[in-house]
């Protein structure tokens, strides 16, 4: 007898291969046949008129909040059935430890994670801005190890941050040749989306070639330096990631299709080397200093296209501030932008949502064939508070406007995108195509109407058009409800 059984849909499968009409037949965990299935089951969904494809792979996530949050429904409620987290440099150390409390926590997708270096490096360095010794370095790569034999899928770096950003290429190369030994991935957020972009990217590729390491260009993003948008600069970039494939570097990338970005405000406007070992306070308390440091943050805030590209998402001294934008608060503040900016960063960070990318850049960048689709969200809690629409419609908003509105990807290349092509980049061999053997993560949706509801002004809003998802077999939304057995395992490679 089978557990389930998906009748006369059509079957995407994740390879990029055109849709066939067939079943899909689920027995435990994982997918026991395709094509016709006459085998009675327990449970049995009518497919007709709907597209059957892999349950979608989200390779660029900060989802450790799963672990208070295990129904993850912001997530679970896209299609998502697997999240890759520690991106950007950032994750829990030790990595069993954070595996073992994610499982506990039975999750409702699967959740696997990266190392991050930054982590690493604070553990060993804090935040100091040099060269690590031999000794640090060799620390730095057991720890490195440790995570991989624990199971982590690969290492990510966040050179834009604090500390990431004091490491160079040669102590980036000593611990991905460790995570090569282990066949994981490099995912690193560059060091440069802007006038340093190219350096960034053959930062990145340096790496892939030293350390033998695949690579991945996390949310790969261009910023164009105010009133001089360059149309060219999109190609030349994807130009640079097809040369580097030519060479040899296994480059991929991922993006969201959101002209718009989400981080801490410190890590945009204030230069790192104010940071450095931890005096970032101090230093702008200086008044010479802090002359220094404005004229820079006045000079990246110009970058991005000005203040009111800006808008505060989460800001805990004072959530009144929160939906406003940074040029606003400066106007009620009665000071210039760089300083109010600097004031903020003092008083506690917010959190925010910078309007600063080019719509055709980013459309551009999608339907790229080395470009897969990750939300660069996390599991939200809470549904209130600002919060990036990312985190609710990534996955529906690729199908709504480039499949169908405005044809720019087959159905079967976008699927392909949010599939197969993470899931193998990331090493997770058993999921990510509909095939006899595979884990049964599928997602059942009406291509007529499946679509992102979030929106910036409205962000808390689940998308319509899923009909069902299924984790490790088991349905855990139906389309109407989410189920309350939640089905995700923890990903352990290695
Ligand atoms: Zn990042």
């Amino acid at each position: 007898m089978l557990d389930l059984v998906i009748k006369g849909a059509r079957i995407c499968d994740g390879t990029g291969n055109p849709w066939y009409g067939g079943d899909v037949a689920v027995r435990g965990e994982r997918i026991a046949a395709v094509g016709v299935v006459r085998a009675r089951a327990r449970r049995a969904v009518d497919g007709a008129g709907l597209v059957l494809c892999p349950g979608f792979v989200d390779v660029h996530t900060h989802s450790d909040g799963i672990v208070e949050h295990p129904a993850a429904e912001n997530i679970l409620r896209q299609g998502v059935t697997t999240v890759v987290s520690g991106n950007c440099g950032g994750s829990r150390l030790p990595v069993a430890a954070m595996l073992d409390r994610v499982e506990a926590g039975r999750p409702a997708v699967n959740y696997a994670t990266l190392v991050g270096h930054g982590s690493v490096r604070g553990r060993v360095m804090g935040a100091a801005k040099r060269r690590p010794t031999r000794k640090e370095s060799a620390r730095m790569c057991r720890l490195v190890e440790a995570a991989m034999r624990d199971g982590a899928v690969g290492m990510s770096t966040g050179l834009f941050y604090v500390p990431g950003a004091y490491a160079q290429v040669d102590e980036i190369v000593a611990v991905a040749k460790v995570v090569a030994g282990y066949g994981g991935v490099y995912a690193t957020h560059k060091r440069s989306a802007g006038g340093k972009l190219f350096q960034a990217l053959r930062e990145a590729a340096t790496v892939g070639k030293r350390a033998g390491i695949a690579v991945e260009i996390s949310h790969l993003k261009i910023l164009h330096r105010r009133g001089r948008t360059r149309p060219d600069r999109v190609e030349a970039v994807l130009a640079a990631v097809e040369r580097y494939r030519a060479q040899g570097v296994d480059m991929t990338c991922d993006v969201h299709p959101y002209p718009a970005t989400f981080t801490g405000l410190s890590s945009v406007v204030i230069p790192p080397w104010c940071a450095k070992d931890g005096k970032l306070r101090e230093r702008m308390r200086d008044a010479a200093v802090r002359r220094r440091i404005r004229a820079e943050v006045a000079g990246k805030i110009a970058w991005i296209g000005g203040p009111d590209r800006i808008t505060i998402a989460r800001f805990d001294p004072d959530p009144s501030l929160n939906g406003r934008s940074l040029a606003d608060v400066a106007g009620a503040r009665k000071g210039t932008a760089a300083s109010v900016a600097m004031d903020l960063v003092a008083e506690g960070d917010p959190r925010c949502i910078f309007h600063a990318l080019r719509p055709a850049d980013v459309a551009r960048i999608v339907c790229h064939p080395a470009v897969m689709i990750a939300s660069d969200g996390g599991v939200v809690g809470a549904r209130r508070g600002v919060v990036h629409p990312r985190n609710y419609g990534t996955f529906p908003r690729i199908y709504r406007e480039y499949v169908r509105e405005r044809r720019l990807l087959s159905l079967e290349e976008a699927v392909r995108k949010m599939t197969s092509l993470p899931a193998r980049k990331f090493g997770i061999r058993d999921r990510g195509l509909i095939a006899p053997g595979m884990r049964a993560d599928l997602v059942l949706f009406d291509p007529a109407r499946i679509a992102e509801r979030a929106t910036f002004d409205a962000p808390h809003s689940f998308p319509a058009g899923i009909r069902a998802v299924v984790v490790n077999g088991h349905v855990a939304w139906d389309g109407k409800r989410v189920s309350r057995q939640r089905a995700g395992a923890v990903i352990r490679t290695g």
